[in-house]
């Protein structure tokens, strides 16, 4: 339903949290976010309100990289675990996805076959599955991202962060909008420009079939073969 995501030099789940609670407007039925440090992953996820999530961060929950969602369930019932975002089973990759991925039974299938274990009923958890195997061989997370979407199905809007790459998010958008934001030394991510305007007013709208990678410095983008694109900032002259 809503996604957000930070990277720069601030602590991300304070600019996270307001930016879902800029997108609560929409309707959901859960929130989740995670942030990435120097140790890895931090994730929090509940049934319910933005307000319930801000109650269950802790006021030590430090990473200066995070994405943050609003879910409205689509396959698997409203619950904390079916919340986004969700991991490998390794916890080195999370993901926060707007839409429906057609042929997540099918996916799910073939990495329970090779011994994945799911945590969640959702479409979105083989997202997180899938790119965490291409990200053991690829040279970077735009490329298992890359890898990964291209045995997917469906519509998408997703953020993703890796515990290996602390800086950096990568995000993709195949018929569920993604609009990146461009601060000063820092980069924003919102599935919808309402989360975005308090921070920046310089936006870059991806196409369908598009990938960004976001740094504090920047962002590129490519297309889903690889080709970079050139992108020009819009700057959006209404107030929310
Ligand atoms: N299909 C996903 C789920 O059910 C995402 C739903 C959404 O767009 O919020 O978890």
């Amino acid at each position: 339903c809503g996604i957000v995501a930070y990277v720069g030099p601030k602590d991300a789940a304070p600019i996270l949290l307001e930016g879902l609670q800029r997108l609560e407007y929409r309707g959901y039925d859960s929130a989740g976010l995670a942030v990435v440090n120097a140790k890895g992953l931090k994730t929090r996820k509940v049934k319910g309100r933005v307000a319930d999530l801000a109650a269950a961060v802790p006021a030590r929950f430090k990473g200066t990289v995070g994405i943050g969602h609003t879910r409205w369930a689509t396959h698997g019932a409203p619950s904390d675990v079916n919340a986004h975002p969700h991991l490998d089973h390794e916890g080195r990759i999370a993901v926060v996805h707007n839409g429906i991925i057609e042929n997540a039974d099918e996916l799910r299938r073939r990495l329970e076959a090779d011994g994945v274990v799911f945590q969640s009923e959702t479409d979105t958890e083989t997202l997180a599955h899938l790119i965490a195997l291409m990200a053991k061989e690829a040279e970077s997370l735009e490329e298992a991202v890359r890898k990964a979407l291209a045995g997917v199905v469906g519509t998408y809007g997703i953020a993703v962060v890796d515990a290996q790459r602390p800086g950096e998010i990568v995000v993709a958008r195949n018929g569920s909008p993604i609009v990146l934001g461009i601060g000063e030394k820092e980069m924003f991510v919102a599935s919808d420009v309402a989360a975005l305007i308090r921070y920046t007013r310089q936006v870059v709208h991806l196409e369908d079939g598009e990938l960004a990678v976001l740094t504090a410095d920047g962002f590129h983008t490519f297309t889903s073969d690889a080709r970079e694109t050139a992108k020009e900032p819009f700057t959006v002259d209404w107030d929310a």
